[in-house]
């Protein structure tokens, strides 16, 4: 079973005319794949998944589940399970009256919902809760339930909206361990929406990143973090976020580049793809993981004013402040930093990207 999506384009009516939601998105999901659309809010996620569900219809685009054109054919009629933020289970049914819910509909007998329904709050670690009602669960609960009914819906395919955003940091985790759980063990495909890049990083396959109703890049979660095509990419996934500076390329050749960064100059070694000549205004990236801080002004290549040391786990999260804006810098927390002293920090060249400040293209 595969989905595909061709030339997706989702319009709105609103007073001042239309708003386009998405447009021109393109996706193969391929059999047990489980694919995350991450982005931030208002980028389009949530309706490209209901144009999938059939919860929307396209403005134009064709939509196939398991090689059937489904982009005319009703929601009920598409053999998908969805799971939202807010899980709407009926608060006058028990668990078990909840999760056999879309069995009873489809006309199956009594006794099959039962055991259907049993299995499934098995495979979830729930079966001790069947006879209680919503109102009794916990929110980690209430969200096994809700993942046990799309389970008893045997569907081709899951779609899943924000499924934890509700739910405390620790519990996010547990739930999102038992939806890998159940992916593995259904191998259905499954494409999960989220603003939470991490979680993307963390679950999927391949992550499809939107901007502003279209798709930036598509990969697996390393591509995205090693090889981010523009800035946008590169500073949406990875948290802390990348750093970016400014600066002006002096001189390149095939398989290097010079730029000055506020007047320091950077050789390095570079795989350039795309035009790039001397005097072009590039932005430079790296990731506050290869910044190394020095406690003076000498050592580093560039110099600023320590203003946060914020401790995480064994390392320690440093805030340099500088003319430009900040740069940010994870290192070990044996480093000898103090908050408010200038610092000089430098970073590993190999974990260098550049970008075109016009376009914001990747070019190295
Ligand atoms: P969030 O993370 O905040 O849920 P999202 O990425 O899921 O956002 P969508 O809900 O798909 O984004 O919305 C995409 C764009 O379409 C937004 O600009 C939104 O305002 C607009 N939009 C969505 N639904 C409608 C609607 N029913 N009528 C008009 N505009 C809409």
């Amino acid at each position: 079973m595969t989905i595909s999506i061709t030339s997706l384009r989702k319009e709105f009516p609103v007073s001042s005319g239309v708003e386009v939601a998405v447009d021109d998105i393109n996706m193969s999901i391929e059999e047990g794949e489980f694919i995350s659309v991450v982005g931030p809010s208002g980028c389009g996620k949530t309706t490209t998944l209901r144009c999938i569900a059939g919860l929307e219809t396209p403005t134009s685009g064709e939509i196939v589940i398991g090689g059937e054109d489904v982009t005319d054919i009703p929601a009920n009629k598409r053999k998908l399970a969805m799971m939202f933020q807010n899980i709407a289970l009926y608060p006058h049914m028990t668990v078990e009256e909840n999760i056999s819910y879309p069995l009873k509909i489809r006309g199956v007998s009594r006794k099959e919902q039962h055991q259907q329904a049993k299995e499934a709050a098995e495979i979830m670690q729930i079966p001790e809760l069947l006879e209680k009602h919503p109102g009794e669960l916990s929110g980690g609960q209430r969200q096994r339930a809700a993942l046990a009914r799309t389970i008893v819906q045997d569907p081709e395919a899951f779609l899943m909206d924000e499924p934890l955003s509700d739910l405390d940091a620790k519990l996010k985790v547990e739930i999102r361990k038992e939806i890998q759980r159940v992916h593995k063990r259904v191998e259905r495909p499954t494409i999960y929406v989220t603003h939470d890049q991490e979680e993307a990083m963390t679950m999927s396959d391949r992550i499809f990143v939107l901007n502003d109703g279209q798709i930036e890049q598509r990969g697996t979660p390393d591509e995205l973090y090693s090889e981010p095509k523009n800035v946008f990419v590169a500073g949406f996934i990875g948290n802390p976020s990348m750093n970016f500076l400014d600066g002006k390329v002096v001189d390149v050749n095939r398989d290097s580049i010079s730029i000055t960064v506020e007047g320091t100059q950077f050789d390095f070694p570079a795989h350039i793809v795309g035009d790039v000549s001397a005097g072009d205004e590039v932005v430079i990236g790296f990731r506050p993981e290869i910044v190394n801080v020095y406690p003076d002004t000498e050592q580093g290549d560039l110099t600023g004013d320590l203003s946060l040391v914020e401790r995480i786990g064994d390392r320690v999260l440093a805030t340099i402040d500088r003319p430009s804006g900040e740069v940010r810098a994870t290192v070990s927390a044996d480093n000898p930093l103090d908050e408010g002293e200038p610092v000089s920090f430098s970073f590993d060249y190999s974990g260098l990207h550049v970008f075109d400040r016009r376009t914001e293209e990747s070019i190295a």
